[in-house]
């Protein structure tokens, strides 16, 4: 699985970064991105999934 955080999107809620440190990291402005080139192992899927699943600005686009 691969994730990727839309930086035009992102309004810096750090909502992502909350539910997931091992996947996003914030900048001073709260705004996220991914982290490991947007790799995520199987057993952070789930995460992944619940990060995307609350970011109020369908930011977090995940792919294969
Ligand atoms: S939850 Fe969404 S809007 Fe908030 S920092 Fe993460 S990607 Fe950006």
């Amino acid at each position: 699985m691969q994730i990727r955080v839309d930086a035009e999107k992102c309004q810096g809620h750090s909502r992502c970064y909350a539910l997931a440190p091992e996947l996003f990291d914030i900048d001073d402005y709260g705004n996220a991105h991914e982290l490991n080139d947007g790799v995520v192992p199987p057993e952070l899927e789930v995460r992944a999934r619940l990060a995307q699943a609350n970011c109020p600005e369908f930011a977090i686009i995940i792919g294969d």
